[in-house]
């Protein structure tokens, strides 16, 4: 007898087919993560005992080996070349000068008041100036500034951006030592950012990764003069006026600290060199200022505990049910330093960049909304749809970035990814608005794991999960939404 099924019984068929699948990858999620392993994550990241996780601290080092201990725990491998899951990076840190003083015209003015030393060795020394306006190529053009100092305005003439104006200032210093020049002195002047805020940001630690090549980089003293003091601006751009300087210089002291990088390979013979980075940071910002209670620990439950708890049961929910194309499961470190550990990474990564095809990150700052998930991003890739279906699955929606003031999408470690043109969103707890419910908790010693509802937390890691694994399991890949900052850059990395 021959058996002839109608195209419809196929349809509904297929259909449930299709159903069961999803049915079962919920199943299976609910199966490997549960409230329980979500509390006991948490209870060790965000423990008084790692002294709230500071880049090149013992207590972020405990955190690693702990994520560590999970991957070897769930079979999930090291990359090829890696000995462990480390990625080591060989941060300084450096200390600003602890005093300063620059003598012109018979006037002497006093660090940091009245300049701001940016580089240099402990010396002592008097030359004479070379104003080489705003010490570009050109300006620098036939002009002889050997054992001189150099002395320039701020910026390139054209952008008051600061992030424009430092570059420019680290590029003017290279050009002065190239020049022959003993010293640089940058005049600045920015209605952007005023003085007294130059100041204070200057004031504090730095993490540096640059390996100055030759002595003469960490030597040649560099200074920000403000332009307050008029009688010595003009007496500098006159030239030829002796400046004497006594300073103490940076002090730099090695501060290594890791991401923790883990593999899963992918299934797939065609996808399987590509990769999907699933990605978190799990450093926070240390001890510091007491809260009302006398608290001093920033655990960062919130911040970032939950973001890394979440890679972790993600980590072991595809060493048991791998996807198709190779999981890359990245904690970062250094992102409170300004997204240090995952620069780090796009510059020294273990494949090449072109081979990730897309990046899921999760941050939290916190949530004043427990029927959403706000996605940094969401609307900016063509994985939109996935993610939105992965949180309808557990009764949450997704919503697109509520705070476009906040500049999100630009402020955490996923940026550094879509600035290469890798697609890149950030999972995020729901909120609505960065209300007083988020700073509460906001980079406060009060961003504990008993102030959270885990109810929640357990529905949001699910649909972390399932969203990560329908980014992995996809025929073709998300790309940026055409028109985006960066669909031309993606372009261009990809090859498209
Ligand atoms: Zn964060």
């Amino acid at each position: 007898m021959k058996y002839i099924l109608s195209i419809s019984a196929f349809l509904s068929m297929l259909l449930a087919a299709a159903t069961i699948s999803a049915q079962t990858e919920v199943d299976q999620i609910n199966d490997v993560v549960t409230q329980a392993k979500i509390r006991a994550h948490m209870s060790f990241i965000a423990s008084d005992a790692l002294r709230g996780r500071d880049t090149g601290s013992e207590g972020l080092e405990a955190a690693a080996a702990y994520v560590s201990s999970h991957f070897i725990a769930h079979g999930v491998d090291t990359m090829a070349g890696y000995g462990e899951y480390l990625q080591w990076i060989p941060f300084q840190e450096v200390s600003p000068s602890d005093s300063a003083t620059l003598t012109i015209g018979g006037q002497t003015l006093t660090a940091p008041q009245d300049f701001l030393v940016l580089n240099g060795e402990t010396q002592q020394s008097t030359m004479p100036g070379k104003y080489i306006g705003f010490g570009q190529e050109a300006d620098l053009e036939g002009e002889d500034v050997r054992f001189q100092f150099a002395v320039a305005q701020v910026g390139d003439g054209e952008s008051q951006a600061i992030g424009s104006v430092i570059t420019e200032s680290r590029e003017k210093r290279e050009r002065a030592i190239d020049a022959g020049a003993m010293g640089l002195i940058e005049i600045y002047h920015n209605v952007q950012v005023p003085w007294s805020m130059i100041t204070r940001m200057a004031g504090q630690k730095q993490l540096s990764t640059d390996a100055p090549a030759d002595k003469r980089h960490l030597q040649m003293p560099h200074i920000w003069l403000s332009a307050a003091d008029s009688v010595v601006t003009s007496a500098l751009l006159e030239g030829g006026t002796p400046i004497q300087l006594d300073m103490q210089g940076l002090q730099r002291s090695d501060l290594p600290s890791a991401n923790v990088i883990g593999l899963v390979p992918g299934t797939d013979p065609e996808l399987r060199d590509e990769y999907i980075v699933y990605s978190a940071h799990y450093d926070h910002v240390g001890i510091g200022r007491p809260d009302a209670v006398g608290d001093t620990i920033y655990n960062g439950a919130r911040d970032n505990a939950i973001g890394t708890t979440a890679v972790m049961l993600l980590a072991e929910y595809i060493a048991a049910h791998p996807t198709k194309r190779s999981a890359l499961f990245v904690l970062f470190t250094g992102e409170e330093k300004g997204l240090r550990g995952s620069d780090w990474f796009v510059e020294h990564s273990p494949v090449d960049l072109d081979q990730i095809k897309y990046c899921f990150n999760i941050d939290n700052g916190g949530y004043n909304d427990t029927s959403v998930v706000s996605v940094i991003g969401l609307t900016r890739t063509t994985a939109e749809e996935k993610l939105q279906a992965a949180c309808n699955a557990f009764g949450l929606e997704a919503i697109e970035d509520p705070a476009k003031e906040q500049g999100l999408f630009d402020r955490s470690d996923n940026v550094n990814f879509a600035r290469k043109g890798i697609p890149a969103p950030t999972f995020s707890m729901g909120f609505r608005s960065f209300d007083q419910e988020i700073f509460k908790y906001y980079h406060q010693p009060g961003d504990e794991m008993e102030s959270m509802d885990f109810d929640y937390l357990e529905k949001y890691v699910k649909a972390f999960v399932l969203s990560a694994i329908s980014i992995g399991n996809a025929d073709e890949n998300s790309f940026w939404i055409e028109g985006d900052k960066y669909y031309d850059v993606g372009r261009e990395l990809y090859g498209k």
